[in-house]
């Protein structure tokens, strides 16, 4: 596993702590004198968090970034936002770990804190792995290595070996894994801060175990046997070490994985009742954060199935994995499984199944090299808007402000954009009992208006309608719309039933219909369709699906109309 460096007008009164919290932060926290020494606090708790719940680390971060703010310290803006670039990108928010770890470059520069720069790159590595693009992560954390070199800053320094040793485990060296951890275990030596040296031996046990997994694993199918057999049992050595150094300094992540490889070396070895124990601790022990983020625990449990006879039950354990990383378009742990299940099928002999995972493997690689040249522009992008936004006066706090604004903002109408709208749901959900409608409302025709009025005209349309559908919600604050792309528009509010949710989705209609157009498009009255939906907030989900389905009907039944009609 990789690691990271140490270290609305918010009301701080208002914050709710975690529960559980060392007492050590707690009375930082409370003896904390302003807010840039509560924003240091919060940071401190953010980075205890992640080791159970990314979320409750997210917050935790956001909170301790606008204290910073607010106390105009940038230092603490920026360990804050390094923190919150860690966390997106162990959440699979790869646009928002991208974006906050170009803030923190930008605060960087301009205000000369150069000993942070080692972390910011350090999360930036740690971004691109998540995306898949492992040279680029290499590179990073190279360059992450060498500034804290300069720096002679210790924690960055062990940082980035231990990253590099997850690096070429990831990417299928064990040799260099051992390498990189060996330069580590000696700088490791050369270290007094008894927190720093507790971390770090942490992650240099587990990540050797993990790459003696690899190399017994290699050496057994290579035909090695007795090599596989010498490498398991030097694993197991090292999460002896493991043990006892968790036992002084607990992370239940680590212990997680290290169950993982220990179910892993005892099935090396032929020992499958141990095998069996260790995957056992692992699942239960997983099963109880808030958060699955490593595949190594369905992977050794699918192995052992396969290894009592059960390929059905290794195919399962790979599909529920797999659906996880999916869903998180983790390139790099899909890779993974699919050649294991490709792997299994060949072992059975099912030899189509096998060449359809692979196909399914040749996809998902050529989704992510897309990804990867998304992510890529997106970086130049953002780097370039924050370096022309520096041109101008305000404060760096404006700035940084403004553009946490504009990335939930559709540029064109001001309105939410997908991601605004995906960040503002928690807050409409949070109560799962209270009904929510879901509207959807496109504009009807809209390729003509294009085709009558040019591409710009189509704009100024869009931006009319917007208008128009903002007018619309004065009195409904809690509502969120957002384009949602196209000529689409998506409206999430309370309601107290279907009747009020009919009226709004015709209200809106109404206004779009009843709109004089004359000046913005001559000779075109603009109309649209409305597809609606309520259900209780915790089946919001299900409320979109129909919402859409909806709209498809209103437009079947002849456009300018909301579906369904009232009873
Ligand atoms: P329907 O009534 O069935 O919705 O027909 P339509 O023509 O509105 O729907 P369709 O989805 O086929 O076409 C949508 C058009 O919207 C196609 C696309 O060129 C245009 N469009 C999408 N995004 C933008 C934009 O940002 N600006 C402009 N001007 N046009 C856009
Ligand atoms: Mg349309
Ligand atoms: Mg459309």
């Amino acid at each position: 596993m990789p690691v990271m460096s140490a270290s609305a007008p918010f009301d701080a009164g208002t914050l709710r702590l975690p529960e559980n919290l060392p007492p050590e932060l707690l009375r930082q926290w409370q003896s904390a004198a302003d807010d840039r020494e509560r924003a240091q606090a919060l940071t401190g708790m953010a980075r205890f968090m992640r080791d159970s719940s990314m979320r409750a680390a997210q917050q935790l971060g956001e909170a301790a970034l606008e204290l910073a703010m607010q106390a105009g310290a940038p230092e603490e803006a920026t360990l804050a936002l390094v923190g919150l670039g860690f966390v997106a990108a162990h959440l699979n928010q790869p646009d928002r770990s991208q974006e906050s770890v170009a803030r923190a470059t930008e605060l960087i520069h301009e205000h000369g804190l150069s000993h942070l720069r080692s972390s910011v790159v350090n999360v930036r590595a740690l971004t691109q792995m998540l995306i898949g693009d492992m040279n680029s992560a290499r590179q990073d954390l190279q360059e992450a290595l060498s500034t804290a070199q300069q720096e002679g800053d210790p924690g960055d320094i062990g940082n980035a070996l231990v990253n590099l040793g997850w690096l070429a485990n990831s990417a299928g060296d064990p040799g260099e894994a051992l390498h990189q951890l060996n330069l580590l275990e000696e700088h490791i030596h050369t270290l007094s801060d008894a927190d720093i040296i507790h971390d770090l031996n942490n992650y240099l046990h587990e990540n050797r175990a993990a790459a003696y997994v690899l190399l017994a694993r290699r050496a057994r199918d290579r035909g090695r046997p007795e090599a596989a057999e010498q490498a398991a049992r030097q694993g197991l050595m090292v999460l002896r070490a493991a043990t006892a150094s968790l036992r002084t300094h607990p992370s239940l992540t680590t212990e997680v994985l290290c169950h993982a490889h220990e179910s892993a070396l005892h099935l090396l070895l032929g020992n499958l009742s141990g095998a069996q124990q260790a995957a056992d601790r692992a699942a239960a022990m997983n099963s109880d954060l808030d958060q699955q983020l490593y595949i190594e625990v369905p992977m050794c449990l699918a192995e052992l199935h396969e290894a009592q006879g059960d390929p059905a039950a290794a195919l399962a354990d790979y599909h529920r994995a797999l659906s996880i990383v999916r869903s998180q378009k983790r390139h790099r742990d899909t890779q993974v499984i699919l050649r294991a299940m490709a792997a299994l099928h060949e072992r059975a002999g099912q030899y189509p199944q096998a060449l359809q995972v692979l196909r399914d493997a040749l996809q998902d690689t050529q989704d992510a090299l897309e990804r990867v040249n998304t992510a890529a522009q997106r970086h130049l992008s953002l780097a370039h808007d924050l370096q022309q936004a520096r041109q101008d006066a305000s404060s760096w706090q404006d700035r940084l402000r403004h553009a946490e604004t504009q990335a939930r903002q559709d540029p064109l109408t001001g309105l939410l954009n997908r991601r605004g709208l995906e960040e503002g749901l928690p807050a409409l959900t949070g109560n799962g009992d209270a009904l929510l409608a879901a509207l959807f409302l496109d504009i009807d025709h809209f390729k003509r208006v294009n085709d009558r009025h040019s591409h710009a005209g189509g704009d100024r349309a869009l931006q009319g309608v917007a208008q128009v559908l903002r007018a619309q919600l004065t009195r409904w604050p809690h509502a969120l719309l957002a384009r949602y792309g196209g000529e689409e528009f998506v409206l999430i509010t309370p309601v107290t039933d279907a009747a009020q949710a009919h009226a709004l989705a015709e209200a809106c209609r109404r206004a779009v219909a009843a709109h004089d157009w004359t000046a913005l498009l001559p000779g075109t009255n603009l109309t649209a369709s409305v597809g609606y939906a309520v259900e209780p907030g915790e089946r919001l989900p299900e409320a979109l699906s129909q919402a859409d389905e909806h709209l498809y009907r209103a437009k079947r039944a002849g456009r300018n109309r909301v579906y369904p009609p009232s009873d």
